[in-house]
């Protein structure tokens, strides 16, 4: 039987909208890694009483274990360590080593501001380290610890309580699978295997028809859990299954290449972001591109990879008419010829960020973003790209959907499988 998880997030900040939820989605993949079911993820505000229903209603599903994130500083409002030691049945107890511990962290952070009342910074150290007794604790990344809390009476769910903001979070997840508290909790799970395959230049229709030809041709899907999404233009198939069933995934996935040979770019859960970098840096070649509608965003996700500099050179933003002449040397007769979006003036762009950055691959983009702009000839959505230096040269146009942001987000995921493909010579 696998082990079933909830995941309950804290702070009137992230119910109400104004902080947008990073911490439940994060440790819903971790918990996938390690084979945990999760049934649910509830956000709560800053109330006691919500936080205790939130826990209550997870343990009456039944559930073997619950994250919660948040509420565990110095304030007032930070309640979580007391509401889950209520909750286990364990009377809260000062910790004085970890007490002490708390105000060698907190000491540099004060010298900063040297006005503040000793007392109250004291009585903030000795709250943060008021812990249920028995539980096991996370030393803290910032200044919170966490804590893996067991039940008082050995039924109910184990609890691990986790720091709201995600630097302190994340770091500190690893340090909760290091405790025997958890790991034991963890070993009664069932092992469950995933896989992710990604595909590009198809719509999600097409693979729910795979899906029924994969059911007609005999494969035992329900032996699987399969989802799809799109997910950024692209769509994405992942698969869980209990490692008996490692043979129906395989003749699964086998169809799935099969039919979609020409689209399938990745199976081994990486993105096209990484397989473009490690292309670069396999091949010791350097990039740099021209962007008018993506404004740099093909740039930026160029970088966001660390190390990106051996292999990233630069990009000239060309927004404007007169920059795409004067700062990409796009001749004038050009853009009056063909019109600044267009198979040419790609070209062109593409092959300024090559010759004056000097790269060996120049990307060249050029499209209507929108919600203006829009002819009948060339409407919003219309964008041209252009990848030159790669194995062969390739200009294309796309008509992309959505949004201003949907499109500028799409050119650059369209820009990074075009240059795969360049760089592939696939
Ligand atoms: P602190 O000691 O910083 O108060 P804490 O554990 O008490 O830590 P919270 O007070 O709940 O955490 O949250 C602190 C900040 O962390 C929030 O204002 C928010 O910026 C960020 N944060 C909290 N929860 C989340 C979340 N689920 N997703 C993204 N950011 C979050
Ligand atoms: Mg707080």
């Amino acid at each position: 039987m696998s082990l079933r998880a909830g995941i309950v997030v804290t702070g009137t900040e992230v119910l109400s909208g104004r902080v947008s939820d990073r911490n439940g989605p994060w440790l819903a993949e971790r918990l996938a890694e390690e084979g945990v079911d999760l049934a649910c993820i509830t956000i709560v505000g800053d109330r006691p009483q919500d936080m205790r229903d939130a826990l209550e209603s997870m343990s009456a599903r039944g559930l073997d274990l619950v994250l919660t994130s948040g509420g565990l500083g110095p304030t007032a409002d930070d309640l979580t360590a007391e509401v889950v030691g209520r909750f286990q049945g364990r009377p809260m107890v000062l910790d004085e080593a970890l007490s002490g511990r708390i105000a060698k962290i907190v000491a540099p952070l004060l010298k900063r501001w040297p006005n503040l009342d000793p007392a109250a910074i004291e009585q903030a150290n000795r709250k943060q380290a008021t812990i249920p007794e028995g539980a096991t604790i996370l030393e803290p990344v910032g200044t919170a610890p966490g804590l893996v809390v067991p039940p008082s009476n050995g039924s109910g769910p184990t609890v691990v309580v986790l720091p709201g903001p995600p630097r302190e979070l994340q770091p500190m997840w690893g340090h909760a699978l290091a405790t025997e508290a958890l790991a034991g909790t963890l070993r009664a799970a069932t092992t469950y295997e995933q896989r992710t395959l990604r595909l590009f230049g198809i719509p999600e229709s097409e693979i729910a028809e795979t899906l029924r030809i994969a059911e007609s041709a005999g494969v035992e899907l329900d032996r699987l859990e399969v989802t799809t999404c799109l997910k950024r233009g692209e769509v994405e198939v992942v698969t869980r299954f209990e490692p008996p069933q490692a043979d129906v995934y395989a003749s699964f996935e086998a169809i799935v290449r099969e039919r979609h040979a020409d689209t399938l770019f990745s199976d081994d859960g990486s993105t096209v972001d990484e397989q473009v970098a490690g292309l670069l840096r396999t091949s010791g070649r350097t990039v740099a591109t021209a962007e008018s509608c993506t404004g740099g965003m093909l740039a930026a996700r160029l970088t966001d990879l660390p190390g990106s500099s051996e292999y990233f050179l630069g990009s000239i933003v060309a927004y404007a008419d007169e920059v795409k002449e004067s700062l990409a040397g796009v001749p004038r007769a050009t853009l009056e010829a063909h019109g600044a979006v267009s198979a040419e003036v790609a070209e062109a762009l593409a092959d300024a960020a090559r010759e004056r950055a000097g790269a060996d691959v120049g990307v060249g983009i050029t499209g209507v973003a929108g919600p203006g702009g829009g002819s009948e000839e060339k409407p919003v959505g219309l964008v041209w790209l252009s990848v030159r230096g790669g194995a062969e040269p390739i200009t294309r146009s796309v008509n992309l959907p959505g949004g201003r942001s949907d499109i500028r987000d799409r050119a650059g995921t369209v820009a990074m499988h075009l240059l795969r493909r360049a760089l592939s010579g696939a």
